[in-house]
């Protein structure tokens, strides 16, 4: 019994180091920066549609799972409407920042102006569009 419980720890201390091992993206994969689609014109994933300074924001869409840069390249390549993250989904790591390309919850990005990892600003004008993306409340913002 003893030995059986020993070697039932140490087994789980492999599996730890092993998970702490598993960081390193598998080989042919670059960063595991999820693919953006749509009319994206630059590697910060600014599109035809929108390309200031700060539009660096790619969000995933509920419908398809897919990033798109915004609701209007969605609608270009998609033929489905798009569905929106309910409150309750928002812990969803369903933005892209396209300057470091980390990703964030949609609660982080609501709550912070710029890109908690590089410090990017974001486009203040995108809160306007919130809710194409999100099921907000229709007073907020
Ligand atoms: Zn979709
Ligand atoms: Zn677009
Ligand atoms: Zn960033």
């Amino acid at each position: 019994m003893v030995n059986e419980q020993a070697a039932l720890e140490h087994a789980e201390a492999e599996l730890a180091d092993a998970a702490l091992m598993v960081h390193t993206p598998p080989a042919g994969e670059q960063t595991g920066r999820p693919a953006v689609h749509g009319a994206v014109v630059d590697d910060a994933t600014r599109c035809v549609h929108y390309n200031g300074p700060t539009d660096i924001v790619a969000i995933k869409f509920r419908c398809c799972g897919r990033f798109y840069p915004c609701f209007q390249c969605h609608a270009d390549a998609e033929q489905h409407p798009p569905a929106r993250w309910a409150p309750a989904e928002w812990a969803e790591h369903g933005i892209l920042c396209g300057a470091c390309g980390r990703t964030l919850s949609i609660d982080e990005y609501r709550a912070v102006s710029g890109c908690p990892a590089c410090g990017s600003a974001f486009n203040d004008g995108c809160r306007l569009h919130a809710h194409l993306y999100f099921e907000v409340p229709p007073a907020a913002g």
